[in-house]
């Protein structure tokens, strides 16, 4: 008998700052003229996870999708965000990174690694909130997932999701 040839699964692409890390916390390290970027990742460590993510990447996990994390933060942050998904228990998946020094928009950087990631498998989806890399993979031809709920996710709603009330 022939041997079968081996089926992977469909792959989502999922993005991590503001689709799984609520990053709001530290974006005043960047807001201004000047950039303190090494404060900006350095509290990594802090970031609460966002629930509504959480769930969607439970959902593409139950229905069959291989997870790659992809992320415009640079690879000399791979230990925190490696040890941050894993506190928050998310599956053991592949986290493609920025290369260190690359200063690129995120929207070529990913398109980038998404194109390689599609040359010999099937990407079904990607999840993203940033607008410039939603347009710039749709564009590409990919079903795009626009996060949207970290600027929903405020105290109030953390209390909701906690307790029930309001
Ligand atoms: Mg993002």
């Amino acid at each position: 008998m022939k041997p079968m040839p081996v089926e992977h699964p469909p792959i989502a692409v999922v993005d991590l700052d503001g689709v799984l890390a609520d990053v709001r916390h530290r974006l005043h390290h960047i807001d201004g003229a000047s950039k303190d970027w090494d404060a900006f990742f350095a509290g990594i460590p802090d970031d609460p996870p966002l629930a509504e993510g959480l769930a969607v990447v439970e959902r593409l996990l139950a229905d069959g999708h291989e997870i790659v994390f992809v992320t415009g933060r640079p690879e000399r942050t791979r230990g925190d965000t490696e040890r941050w998904l894993a506190r928050h228990r998310l599956p053991r998946a592949r986290v493609l990174m920025r290369r260190d020094g690359d200063r690129r928009p995120a929207r070529q950087v990913k398109r980038a690694i998404v194109r390689r990631l599609a040359t010999d498998r099937t990407v079904a989806v990607v999840v993203d909130d940033d607008p410039a890399v939603c347009d710039a993979l749709e564009a590409d031809g990919r079903a795009v997932y626009r996060a949207d709920w970290m600027d929903r996710a405020g105290p109030l709603h953390r209390a909701q999701e906690g307790d029930g009330t309001t």
